[in-house]
């Protein structure tokens, strides 16, 4: 059956045709492909709840075939093999062509994940980015490190691993599909990636586009569509990858990282968090409230990374909450395509039910609700959307403890620094924290005092190109993404010595 799309605002031609596939199969070795049961699932547009695409679901024997065509690909396609410059120019090429179709990908990501549609240009912009940064890093790699040492001659040579898995999430699809494959590929390794069943449609035009611009060999790049119980797990379960990356929540990451760890396959993980923004008495209140309402709010703070758990120091505190609670009340929730919308819906029905339930577990737990939250309502609109809220109390209530992955901020006094830095460690998470004051010298010992892979000063959600990006603890392990230490990750050392 074909999927009809309406009352999209001026959807380009292009993403009409790819959203009015009967089915949109896998692609594997370069060709499309059907689960070999037929199987399908349901993708829903999160800002309407309407059904947009009918995607193949993989299961483990189409899955490992893939895996077998990348492990192909990786020996005879030429890939790996390929001069460093000349693959550098092919990811060089890939960039181009997706920002020659920057709108027709953020057109595809805003309806597949409901994210506002000038985020999603963002998003692809990142994508773009990253294949750029990782195509120029791979040019100055040291491939051949000699190494002086007394009676021998010695060198370590770097060279691809091979084929490398990924699961994503479907918080940020595009942007997380550049993250993993742009280092891999600009490696020399070849990739199967199993995006998330809410939203694998812009991956899935990826190869599209690879395909009618003959940008990489057969087999290099392979999308398996499908369950994360079923395709998912087969992906992590596969003995012949040599490198897998996992992004998403702790829970399937510890499993990921189980099957992994039973095949040997060294496992990254990019996991969940509950970040602290730590804000001291010498802020300017309305500019700081304001960049941490725009955090949480920021993609309906699905937002791995966001500043959930914001620490005031006291003499500040109720001024502050008024200017949250102010800006919070003046966000526009609307539909993620309409002009003027500032916060889309949640992913997913469940995600909603998600937001909801800790709102209500916070609550019950002995948690102020001092801006209500709830479900939205957007006039014509049966989508997945929620009002920005504010919890405040005991950071022991389980609204502060718990990843909610809404736009829930949970509030709490702190006196001093050390009171700050405690409370901001005092979770299982570690991924991304903020300390907010004039005073530099104070924010830089605060930053470095956070026990979690980041440490942003006065701004949050803080990510460059060149600076390791990872978690700790509960958020994942593994090392730093965007950054020198993902390309190196992706090079397979080789220590050759001859005795003189
Ligand atoms: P999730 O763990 O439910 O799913 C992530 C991926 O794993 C999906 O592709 C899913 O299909 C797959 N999956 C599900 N079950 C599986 C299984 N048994 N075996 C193998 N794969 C399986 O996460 P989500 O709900 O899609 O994403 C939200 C989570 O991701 C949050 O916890 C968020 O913090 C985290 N996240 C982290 C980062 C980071 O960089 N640290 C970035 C984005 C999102």
């Amino acid at each position: 059956m074909s999927t009809v799309v309406e009352n999209k605002p001026a959807l380009a031609p292009e993403v009409t045709a790819f959203l009015n596939k009967a089915v949109q199969k896998a692609f594997v070795g370069g060709r499309w492909v059907e689960a070999a049961d037929g199987a399908t699932f349901d993708v829903l547009d999160p800002g309407t709840g309407q059904k947009i695409a009918t995607v193949a679901s993989l299961k483990k024997a189409d899955v490992d075939k893939a895996v077998d065509i990348a492990v192909d690909a990786f020996h005879n396609s030429g890939w790996a093999k390929m001069p460093v410059n000349e693959r550098s120019a092919v990811l060089h090429r890939i960039a181009d062509a997706v920002e020659k179709r920057i709108h027709i990908f953020a057109q595809i990501e805003s309806l597949d994940c409901g994210k506002v549609y000038g985020q999603a240009v963002g998003d692809i912009q990142n994508f773009i980015d990253t294949f750029r940064y990782f195509a120029d890093l791979s040019q100055s790699v040291n491939y051949r490190n000699v190494i002086a040492v007394k009676h021998h001659e010695a060198w370590v040579a770097r060279h691809p691993w091979g084929a490398c898995g990924f699961i994503i999430p479907w918080n940020f699809p595009f942007l997380l599909a550049g993250w993993g494959l742009a280092p891999a590929l600009a490696a020399g390794n070849t990739c199967v990636l199993k995006p998330a069943e809410d939203t694998p449609l812009s991956s899935l035009y990826l190869c599209h586009m690879l395909q009618e611009l003959e940008l990489l060999p057969a087999g290099v790049l392979n999308v398996v569509t499908g369950l994360g119980s079923e395709a998912g797990a087969a992906v992590s379960q596969n003995p012949k990858f040599r490198r897998m990356s996992f992004t998403g929540s702790p829970e399937v990451g510890r499993m990921v990282a189980e099957a992994c760890g039973r095949n040997l396959v060294p496992v990254k993980c990019e996991l969940g968090g509950k970040g602290a923004a730590v804000v001291f008495n010498d802020v300017d209140i309305a500019e700081t409230a304001e960049k941490l309402v725009q955090a949480i709010t920021f993609h309906t703070g699905q937002v791995c990374c966001d500043a959930t758990r914001w620490l005031i120091q006291k003499d500040i505190y109720s001024d502050f909450v008024d200017e949250c609670i102010t800006r919070m009340k003046s966000v526009q929730v609307g539909y993620p395509m309409d002009e003027g919308t500032q916060m889309g819906p949640v992913v997913s029905a469940k995600q909603k039910a998600r937001v909801l339930s800790y709102l209500q577990k916070g609550v019950a737990g002995g948690a102020d609700l001092i801006l209500e939250g709830g479900e939205a309502k957007v006039p014509g609109k049966n989508g997945f959307y929620v009002k920005p809220a504010l919890l405040a109390g005991s950071l022991d209530n389980i609204a502060a403890r718990e990843e909610i992955f809404g736009p829930v901020a949970y509030l709490a006094p702190f006196s001093s620094e050390e009171e700050g830095i405690r409370l901001a460690n005092d979770t299982e998470y570690g991924l991304g924290n903020s300390v907010w004051s004039r005073d530099l010298a104070r924010c830089a010992r605060v930053a470095e005092s956070f026990e979690s892979g980041n440490g942003w000063i006065n701004a949050h959600n803080v990510i460059v190109h060149g600076v390791p990006y990872a978690g700790v603890g509960k958020s994942g392990m593994g090392g730093g993404v965007v950054s020198p230490d993902t390309l190196n990750d992706y090079l397979r050392p080789i220590s050759v010595v001859r005795p003189l």
